[in-house]
């Protein structure tokens, strides 16, 4: 038995970037503009949220927070509108009502929001936490880190039980501690959050890693998108990745949910 409700994928944001950061030695000089994702899983135990986008407040001070070294295709854009709590406010529910933030990994694009939801329990993999602390690179915003940190973090290791009908599963290689979600829905297919494992329906096609891996790890990075894809044969789910544009237009559009 599933205790989920429904699923709502939420579009926080955008990114332009070099398309070969997505996918490895793959589509150098190609630009394009990624939706930055976070998504509602309302259950009967409580309601998760998979990330939760950009630092608002950096994005509204872009020339300071994402300078051109770093961001050489323009900071990130994102409008009040897209802000999880102008979201939650059209389903009439505050930031208090979210009982679980669940961080796929801790890059600035999915972990910046967590500001938001201090009072919510925040779940993160020891490795990432770990790996993060070693190594600080422009894809990270330090002040994130000791937001999500001085919060209700609950530290995890490996795959688990979320709640009924939802399953942590991990897919490392993208960032040490890189986190998917398996989501079984009351009615329809199961779905299965890749996060930033698969950032392009490509990367899950032609198995190709993501243009960034944590140490290099790229060959990792490939098992865990060749994982998604026997658990999504064996269970029929869909997969879902994070910042392809076109397969986001195809899903349902917010307040619509999948349940
Ligand atoms: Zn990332």
């Amino acid at each position: 038995m599933t205790d989920v409700l429904s699923v709502r994928p939420l579009l926080t944001g955008t990114q332009k970037y070099d398309k070969s950061w997505s996918t490895h030695n793959n589509g150098f000089g190609t630009i394009i503009t990624a939706p930055i994702l976070a998504y509602l899983i309302e259950t009967k135990n409580g309601r998760i949220l998979y990330d939760v986008g950009c630092d608002y407040n950096k994005v509204i001070k872009s020339e300071t927070y994402f300078q051109s070294n770093d961001f050489p295709y323009g900071p990130p854009q994102m409008t009040q509108e897209q802000r999880i709590p102008s979201y939650l406010d059209r389903l009439g529910i505050r930031p208090s009502d979210i009982d679980l933030i669940f961080i796929g990994h801790l890059h600035y694009d999915h972990v910046g929001g967590i500001g938001d939801f201090l009072n919510s329990d925040i779940h993160i993999q020891k490795k990432e936490i770990l790996s993060v602390r070693d190594n600080m690179t422009p894809v990270y915003f330090s002040d994130d880190i000791s937001r999500l940190t001085s919060g209700k973090m609950i530290i995890m290791d490996g795959d688990y039980n979320v709640t009924d009908g939802v399953q942590a599963i991990s897919t490392p290689g993208h960032t040490a501690g890189h986190m998917s979600l398996h989501i079984e829905l009351p009615k329809g297919k199961p779905i299965i959050i890749c996060g930033d494992a698969a950032d392009l329906e490509e990367n899950i096609k032609e198995e190709i890693a993501p243009g960034l891996c944590w140490n290099d790890q790229y060959q990792t990075a490939i098992s865990s998108i060749q994982n998604l894809k026997e658990i999504s044969k064996r269970e029929h789910a869909y997969l879902w990745p994070s910042h392809d544009f076109n397969f986001f237009h195809k899903l349902k559009s917010f307040p619509d949910f999948y349940n």
